[in-house]
């Protein structure tokens, strides 16, 4: 059995399934309902939090 290791980026749960797509991203929906989030896009566990991202170039310049 093929599993993609996906959490919800709001509450951690694993207990997610596929919503849909919007603008070629899928998007997943958590089965918590004590979520605050219901839906959200699986892009935002690769990138980490979006303001993380963009404190990155922070970081780069803290090392040079
Ligand atoms: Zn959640």
């Amino acid at each position: 059995m093929v599993t993609v290791a996906l959490k919800c980026p709001f509450c951690g749960s694993g207990d997610v399934r596929l919503y849909g797509t919007s603008n070629g991203k899928k998007r997943y929906a958590g089965n918590n309902t004590e979520c605050s989030h219901q839906t959200f896009y699986a892009e935002y566990t690769y990138n980490g939090c979006k303001p993380d991202v963009k404190n990155a170039g922070n970081v780069l310049d803290l090392l040079m």
